[in-house]
């Protein structure tokens, strides 16, 4: 039995719809600009190479099945942006995995938010930086249930959606990632090993923009418990 200086944290865990068992956060990485319209909206054109950033596992803020979840807003920014991403939940580890493959590696997946702070992340852009001011805050990965892929239709064409007070914002469909769900986990898993326990937050569609205290977020992927959010 390990023994520590002082107690070990609590891992990070989501809820799994239909049972009592959680899924527990061993790393969580974040796919960027990978919807067309939202890469021209962040003035980017054309297909590049996927790229990648993460957030601290204990970023996960997740939400009990049917239950919205208190996001406290940040500190340092004045641009919180919502990005409405479907997140896949890897269940089996492995490394330099092909694409034709990676459905094995899925244990299910989960309607998150991408919270962002823009203002700090374009300074960051600016001068080249590293993001993780901007993205790997604490509170920065609200995240539903997660739904398991057994028996689940087939989530690469389902409608992703994000209201704001009742308004659409976000509107798009996952087959419109421009690399798709199994392409990601090749190129992820030839540069990490993939572990059980990992979220991939695969990029968000166009429409980003900002939110303030007391909005209420609700944001969809077909066939997906949703996930609701204040921010407080
Ligand atoms: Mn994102």
């Amino acid at each position: 039995m390990m023994s520590y200086v002082f107690s070990a944290p609590a891992a990070a865990s989501v809820a799994i719809t239909g049972i009592a068992e959680r899924f527990p956060v061993h790393r969580i990485y974040c796919v960027g600009r990978n919807y067309e319209e939202h890469a021209k909206e962040m003035g980017q054109t054309g297909r590049e190479p996927p790229f990648f950033f993460m957030k601290p596992a204990d970023a996960v803020l997740a939400a009990d099945p049917g239950q919205a979840v208190d996001m406290p807003y940040p500190t340092l920014t004045a641009n919180l942006h919502h990005e409405v991403e479907l997140v896949v939940a890897i269940g089996t580890g492995g490394s330099n995995i092909r694409a034709e493959d990676a459905h094995h590696y899925i244990y299910g997946y989960a309607v998150g938010l991408d919270m962002t702070r823009r203002d700090l992340q374009n300074d960051m852009k600016k001068q080249g930086r590293p993001w993780c001011i901007g993205k790997g805050f604490e509170h920065s990965a609200p995240i539903g249930a997660i739904t398991p892929a057994t028996g689940l239709p087939d989530v690469t064409s389902a409608d992703i959606a994000l209201l704001v007070n009742g308004s659409p914002r976000q509107r798009s469909s996952v087959s419109k990632l421009i690399w798709n769900i199994a392409e990601t986990i090749e190129q992820l898993s030839a540069a990490w090993t993939l572990q059980p326990g990992d979220l991939i937050f695969t990029g968000t569609p166009e429409g980003v923009g900002a939110v303030v205290r007391g909005d209420v977020l609700h944001a969809t992927v077909d066939g997906l418990e949703p996930l609701k959010v204040r921010i407080v």
